[in-house]
């Protein structure tokens, strides 16, 4: 009898133990960061659009996908805007639709309504000033031959621990800059910056010379997806997470892309103050510098604004933009 009873709590240990260690398996999903990975680590990768519940808990799932064997699902919050990922085996999930999700705050950053302020194509088309006070500091990493500029990246973590900084990444920049992608990663780690990872398309295509209308992504044989998704999974396989925010290169989009990337569940990220070209910020900006070695002009200003006290702060998430 004691033996049995003995046997019986040792199951219970065990099966409480799988049952923490389930729990445990089901928050955020960690990929381990790996030197030298590339998108080719994360296969299948499919856009979905899908209502995942967990107890309480509710996320959309915009990705699906397999990394180490794992089957894994890029999720957003429809209120909050951040995204994670998470174990697929966790969640139940069905389809979707944006008409029955149109009540959140995510579909509404996705498919705003009509706003007379907003440029509707073919540049900076989107998401282009925040509600309230403070400023968004964006930076384009596009494709570059040049070191990351990091006194710019040191000056926005000198705003305090976990300053926001928003980069809009291209992947080719993360494959051409692999060490300084890295410290970028350290430095997120570390908290000294919450950085969010904004799609920049893969490639980044551009010829001089061209007009806006027949250039970036829509020179001809430009893939929306694949210049997507190339990047999200670049990001995934280096162990971070994409954000909702895609933003074009050239800021150049006309009404077909703009609606592509929609679909996408992607939120076109634009600016109203690319400090190299002006105007100057206000509150609620989205500043645009690029601190790709390209653009020493606009970190400049950046700079010389920060220490005048003529930037909005304080620096804030851009998920709190739209
Ligand atoms: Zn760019």
């Amino acid at each position: 009898m004691k033996l049995a009873l003995a046997s019986f709590l040792f199951c219970a240990t065990l099966v409480a133990a799988a049952m923490a260690q389930a729990e445990e398996d089901c928050g955020p999903a960690l990929v381990a960061p790996l030197a030298g990975a590339t998108g080719a680590r994360v296969e299948d990768y499919a856009a979905v659009f899908e209502s995942c519940a967990r107890g309480d808990a509710r996320r959309l799932a915009t990705r699906r996908f397999r990394i180490d064997g794992d089957e894994l699902l890029l999720t957003v919050d429809p209120q909050t805007l951040e995204t994670t990922l998470a174990r697929a085996a966790c969640w139940r999930c069905e389809a979707a639709s944006d008409d029955e999700q149109a009540g959140t705050r995510f579909l509404q950053a996705v498919r705003p309504p009509p706003d007379a302020s907003r440029p509707a194509a073919l540049v900076n088309a989107g998401l282009i000033h925040g509600r309230g006070a403070g400023s968004f500091v964006t930076g384009d990493l596009c494709p570059s031959q040049k070191p990351l500029d990091r006194d710019f990246i040191e000056e926005v973590a000198a705003q305090g621990p976990g300053a926001p900084l928003t980069l809009a990444v291209s992947g080719a920049w993360i494959a051409r800059h692999p060490v300084d992608f890295a410290w970028l990663q350290e430095k997120r780690r570390s908290g000294a910056l919450a950085i969010t990872w904004a799609d920049h398309s893969y490639s980044h295509p551009y010829a001089p010379g061209l007009k806006d209308a027949q250039n970036y992504m829509l020179r001809p044989g430009v893939d929306l997806d694949r210049e997507i998704f190339e990047t999200e999974k670049l990001l995934i396989a280096h162990g971070e997470t994409p954000s909702v925010f895609f933003r074009f290169p050239g800021l150049v989009a006309d009404a077909a892309l703009l609606e592509k990337l929609r679909e996408r569940h992607l939120v076109a990220l634009g600016a109203d103050s690319w400090l190299a070209l002006g105007p100057p910020p206000r509150a609620g900006s989205i500043l645009l510098v690029h601190p790709n070695g390209n653009e020493p002009g606009g970190l400049r200003i950046f700079s010389r604004l920060l220490k005048s006290g003529k930037l909005p702060l304080p620096f804030r998430r851009i998920t709190d933009a739209p």
